[in-house]
């Protein structure tokens, strides 16, 4: 129906990028593109028009849109474009172009795909870098020799790709790979756009994988020197996925910031200011947190190793960011004590009040001033230890 209505007002419709290459692999598509040649705003509205239910939000300052039909199901429209990169790194100057020219600005051939859904060519298949065959042969190719110097991110988007779909690089892109990093290109990307990526890459379920590709890749000092024992660091980074889904599955709809926990294990055992170096540009207060975390998790591990009242070793959990609990967690096994100590702090301790309130304790004729603060912290910790439950238990606790 798009390419139609698009077709009506003049101008070709296509399905493009990662939608076609997940097509050609029988896999799910979590988002679909189009590239229209013309006027994306009036495609998207005449759409609109047509079914009742449909959501359209308008970009103006990326000239694109999103639709969305009564059944949720994602469309997103942008305008075919010419990309001219003004300086290696920078952001591209971009004005309107056909589809053979918006298929020429894309990262890979695997990505460079389009099929048509004008009425006149429909399901026309427009593959002129080859995509499909590079795609059977399992090839991650660029598409011209200044790609990666162009936009670097493109380099940890291909690890992605590669990852995900068990790719090898084609043997030139891996040359052009090699004298970009020579090139030092990373230092001239922005940090906030090297850390989405990053992100992005941490994402993956598939760690051994990225392993892999950070090695072959040589990719290592994005993040870290090159570790010494990457299975140690592996199988550590594998044990923190699992306790952040063990987190999401037993607090549903709690923030975590995943990613932090990964980099709180990566970061954990090198010196503290080669961590530092690689987060001056990471969002501030996520960056601080990790740094913080790093300084005192040592310290941390060895007291509630000794910690013998619960009360006590909430107190030095509570000392640690949500992803450095995590993060410590995942250095113990599941069973011992310390993270035994740390999932009951969790799921029980974290969240637990004070049976009674200063004013409580007023009420029972208890002055304001330092002596009350007292009582209420003992109060607290005994509430900690389980040995009060509930305003009564307290009352009683505070009489003995
Ligand atoms: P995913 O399954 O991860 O969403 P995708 O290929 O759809 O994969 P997007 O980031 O949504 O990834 O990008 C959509 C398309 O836009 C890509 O397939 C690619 O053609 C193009 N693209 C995205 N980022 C770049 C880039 N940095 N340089 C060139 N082309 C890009």
């Amino acid at each position: 129906d798009i390419g139609r209505t698009a077709a009506k007002l003049g101008t070709p419709a296509y399905l493009v990028g990662g939608c076609v290459r997940d097509l050609l692999q029988n896999h799910p598509a979590p988002d679909t593109d189009l590239a229209i040649e013309g006027d994306v705003r009036a495609v998207a509205e005449a759409c609109t028009a047509q079914l009742s239910g449909m959501q359209c939000t308008y970009h103006p300052q990326f000239g694109t849109a999103i639709l969305e039909y009564p059944d949720g199901f994602r469309l997103d429209l942008a305008r075919c474009r010419v990309e001219h990169y003004p300086a290696p790194a920078a952001l591209p100057e971009v004005r309107p172009g056909d589809i053979v020219a918006d298929l020429a600005r894309r990262d890979f051939t695997i990505n460079a795909m389009a099929i048509s859904l004008d009425p006149g060519s429909f399901g026309d298949f427009l593959d002129p870098h080859g995509g499909r065959m590079d795609l059977q042969h399992g090839l991650l190719r660029v598409l011209h020799p200044l790609s990666f110097v162009d936009d670097p991110t493109r380099i940890l988007r291909g690890l992605r790709f590669a990852v995900r779909f068990h790719l090898r690089l084609e043997p030139g892109t891996h040359v052009l790979l090699k004298t970009a990093l020579a090139r030092d290109i990373f230092a001239r990307l922005s940090g906030a756009r090297l850390w989405r990526e990053l992100k992005y890459v941490l994402e993956l379920d598939d760690l051994a994988g990225v392993f892999e590709k950070l090695d072959a890749w040589q990719l290592w000092p994005l993040l870290r020197p090159v570790p010494p024992k990457s299975e140690t660091l592996l199988s550590s980074m594998q044990r923190g996925q699992q306790e952040i889904a063990w987190f999401h599955r037993h607090c549903p709809g709690e923030k975590l910031f995943d990613t932090a926990v990964l980099l709180t294990l990566i970061w954990r055992h090198i010196p503290w200011a080669e961590a530092e170096k690689r987060l001056h540009c990471w969002p501030v207060t996520d960056g601080h947190h990790i740094l913080r975390d790093l300084q005192f998790l040592s310290e941390v591990s060895e007291a509630l190793a000794k910690a013998t009242r619960p009360s006590a070793a909430a107190q030095l959990w509570a000392s640690l960011s949500l992803p450095g609990i995590l993060a410590l967690l995942a250095e113990h096994p599941e069973s011992d004590a310390v993270a035994e100590s740390g999932r009951h702090y969790l799921l029980k301790q974290r969240g637990l009040k004070s049976p009674l309130s200063g004013r409580d304790l007023q009420a029972m004729g208890l002055a304001p001033g330092p002596q009350l603060g007292k009582v209420l912290r003992r109060l607290y910790e005994a509430h900690l230890d389980g040995e009060i439950e509930d305003k009564e238990t307290a009352r009683q606790w505070l009489i003995r």
